[in-house]
């Protein structure tokens, strides 16, 4: 099949005590596998079957009707959290480092200011959904979140960190304290890979 859950590069405890390791397990193997299986089989025999899941997201009304719907929610599914992996990789600088650290400081005056405002977005998404740092087509940096599996890719934008605040993601350890995962976050955001994550998509909007 076209579509395949990414390998972890960590184990299920590498973000222990922020994340648990029987989330991580279920967030990965059950819910981004199930994303990926209900993808699969809305594109099966398509022409988007062969397509990267960007493109499709950026075009996502180029796909038929018959399938939007499946293709929105499966696929903005598949590339949230295959960011999301990718960002919570352990290691790396403890905070941000520039050129991304002096654009967030330059736009938010300081960087608690900016991760105040991220976990502001999480904390206020009704329902289900994603907080997000992203870059816009004019290369504005922007903080905002999105319902469901929504992606900004969908809006033209680029998504550079994505925090799910789906229950799915904090519940077993959190339970309804939204806002106390929201904090915990940052302990295990790896900035090299966001920092390069930036500057994809400056090189995206020149
Ligand atoms: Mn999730």
């Amino acid at each position: 099949m076209p579509f395949e859950v990414p390998e972890l590069e960590y184990g299920f405890d590498a973000l222990e005590p922020h994340i648990d390791a029987k989330t991580m397990e279920i967030h990965h193997d059950k819910h981004h596998a199930a994303y990926v299986a209900k993808l699969n089989d809305a594109v099966a025999g398509t022409e988007f079957e062969n397509m990267e899941i960007g493109d499709i997201l950026r075009n996502i009304g180029d796909v038929p009707e018959s399938i939007r719907t499946a293709v929105r929610n499966n696929g903005g599914g598949h590339a949230n959290h295959t960011l999301f992996w990718e960002t919570l990789k352990p290691g790396g600088p403890e905070d941000i480092v520039d050129p991304l650290k002096h654009a967030i400081v330059s736009q938010w005056g300081t960087i608690d200011a900016w991760k105040k405002e991220l976990e502001q977005a999480g904390a206020t998404r009704f329902g289900s959904g994603w907080a997000w740092l992203v870059m816009d087509k004019d290369g504005k940096l922007k903080v905002l979140s999105t319902a469901n599996q929504d992606s900004p890719l969908m809006d033209g934008m680029t998504p550079i960190l994505g925090v799910d605040v789906w229950e799915h993601a904090y519940y077993l350890n959190y339970q309804n304290r939204r806002p106390d995962y929201l904090a915990a976050i940052w302990k295990v955001i790896n900035w090299d890979v966001v920092g390069k994550k930036y500057q994809e998509a400056l090189e995206r909007v020149k």
